[in-house]
This record gives C-alpha cells, sequence and structure tokens, in this order.
C-alpha cells in the first residue's frame, strides 16, 4: 500500500482522468500553470483538484535541489521544465515520507530522470503497446524545430525560450493500433 501517483503535465494533454482512477493522486502547481487556462487539460485537473482526487502540493526545496543535480549529471538540465523538475522532487518527498510514488509522464527526459533518482514511472500509453511520443523542441517565435535541447533553453536564432512538444507515438513492437490514431493533445484516453 501507499501507492500514489504523480501526475505531470503530458498526463493531462494526453487525457489522463484522475476521477476513472482509485488511488492518491498528485500535481505540483507548475504543472497546472503550464496547461492554458480554459483548455480541457486544464478543466480535468482543476476538475480532480475540486473533486479531491487530486491534491497539488509544491516539494520542500531541497528535494528540488536533488533533482537538479541528479539533471546536471544526467545532462537533462535544459530538457526538464520547472514543472517537470518539480513534479520529481515532490516524488522524492512522498518516497521519503513512506510512500510508492509512481510518475505518469509520456515525456523521455522525465522518465529518464525518474529512473536515475530511483521513482517508478509509467507512460500512458495502452497497456501491451509499447510506444512513446517522440519530443520535438520547437521556438514559438521564428517556428524552427531542433532535435534536442538548446543551451540555456533558447531559440539560437531569434532568443524565443523553446517549448516542447509530442510529434510522434513510437511503435516499439512494429505495430501502431490505427484506432488511436495520431496523438491529439484534446484526446480522452484512460490510463
Ligand atoms: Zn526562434
Amino acid at each position: 500500500m501507499g501507492l500514489v501517483v504523480l501526475l505531470d503535465t503530458s498526463a493531462f494533454i494526453m487525457g489522463y482522468e484522475a476521477g476513472d482512477v482509485d488511488a492518491e493522486q498528485y500535481t505540483v502547481p507548475a504543472v497546472r500553470e503550464e496547461l492554458w487556462n480554459g483548455g480541457l487539460p486544464r478543466i480535468r485537473l482543476d476538475t480532480a483538484l475540486r473533486t479531491q482526487k487530486l491534491r497539488m502540493l509544491s516539494p520542500i526545496g531541497r528535494y528540488v535541489i536533488d533533482v537538479e543535480n541528479t539533471a546536471v549529471e544526467l545532462g537533462e538540465m535544459t530538457a526538464l521544465s520547472h514543472a517537470d523538475k518539480e513534479l520529481l522532487a515532490l516524488g522524492l518527498q512522498l518516497k521519503a515520507e513512506g510512500k510508492k510514488p509512481i510518475v505518469v509522464s509520456d515525456d523521455y527526459s522525465v522518465q529518464n530522470l525518474a529512473d536515475r533518482l530511483g521513482l517508478r514511472h509509467r507512460s500512458l500509453a495502452t497497456p501491451g503497446i509499447k510506444r512513446r511520443f517522440e519530443w520535438v523542441v520547437y521556438c514559438p517565435g521564428c517556428r524552427r524545430t531542433f532535435r534536442k535541447p538548446q543551451p540555456g533553453g533558447l531559440c539560437p536564432t531569434c532568443g524565443t525560450e523553446l517549448k516542447r512538444k509530442p510529434v510522434r507515438k513510437k511503435p516499439a513492437e512494429g505495430r501502431m493500433d490505427a484506432s488511436r490514431g495520431e496523438p491529439g493533445y484534446e484526446g480522452s484516453q484512460p490510463l
């Protein structure tokens, strides 16, 4: 027991319905801030908070520092958003409190870091269909895209702060479930 689910921004974007899941669930304020006010993912999050299916907590600072140190070690510092760091830090904190956190994220860098921090994680992909989003770093200013995070998280061309988005699900076992189609930002998929 003591199983707790931690939800990152991609979980809400992918249609995670906290109300359908019978477990203690957490997120952090920075995740909520990453979701566009008025969008369906933000409405899902707010509804889950209101119905107390979800708790929103800020991690204690020293756990954020642990996450940042590990991110630097792994060369993932620029790939992680503020929200990613806070969520992983909350995972460490809950683990230290004796709970068993699972981080739900389709973000490769978050999964990678969770591994190193000794936190369990899972993606939202349907069980049995192993595939994952590929993320692209893009510039909201000049629309250039990059395969890798750029120094300082800024566009080398125009200096705008870069963002990430999932571009495609990658079938890991040579099959693609046609019924799921392309990734939908507003899709409603169960966990
Ligand atoms: Zn740019």
